[in-house]
Order: C-alpha cells, then structure tokens, then sequence
C-alpha cells in the first residue's frame, strides 16, 4: 500500500488552469494580488481581461467554477473546496488583524 495517496491539508491542491469560459480562446492565468486590500491573495485572470472578457474571479470563486463547470472530481472536489476555504478564512483573518492595527494608530 502506498502512503502517499492522502495529503492531508497542507499541500496544494490540483486546481487546473482551463480555457477561458468567455470564448476568447485565452488560457486563464494565475496570479497574486499585490493590492493593499488584498495582500497575497490569488486570483485567476483571463489575458483578455478589460479587453472584451470579463474572467476574473478570487481563488475560491475559481475553484467553485472549476466545480461547476466538472473541471474538478471526486476527491479533488473536496480537497480544493476544503483548501481555498481555509485559505481565504487564513486572508481574510489577516485583513482583519491589518485593520484593526489601522485603528489604533
Ligand atoms: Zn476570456
């Protein structure tokens, strides 16, 4: 039996790049956010976007879409929702903490 089938938590789960849904032919791209607001934070892009498509959506919002859409499966289904919801409660929480120093000073 092989040990390695369940990686529990701490990796990353499979989350595919797909074909952009709005037809314009482009690969979504990842990338993360650099933004005061949301430091860190990954999204996934359409190349085209702000040029006639308008993909653009928070890591979570994408891992719902690649559910939605049957990108995801069985066990990867679970583990990236499991993965980007813990992750974004992780951001969100450390959002909160920046804002909370914000109204002390
Ligand atoms: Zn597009």
């Amino acid at each position: 039996m092989s040990a390695s089938s369940s990686s529990h938590g701490c990796g990353r789960p499979f989350i595919p790049l797909i074909d952009c849904p709005g037809a314009c032919g482009s690969f979504v791209m990842k990338h993360v956010s650099s933004t005061e607001d949301h430091p860190g934070w990954v999204y996934y892009r359409c190349p085209s976007h702000g040029n006639g498509c308008n993909f653009w959506h928070w890591e979570r919002e994408y891992v719902a879409i690649l559910v939605n859409k049957k990108f995801l499966t069985g066990a990867n289904v679970v583990d990236a929702i499991g993965w980007s919801e813990d992750r974004r409660e992780e951001l969100e929480r450390h959002n909160e903490q920046r804002r909370s120093k914000d109204e002390i000073y």
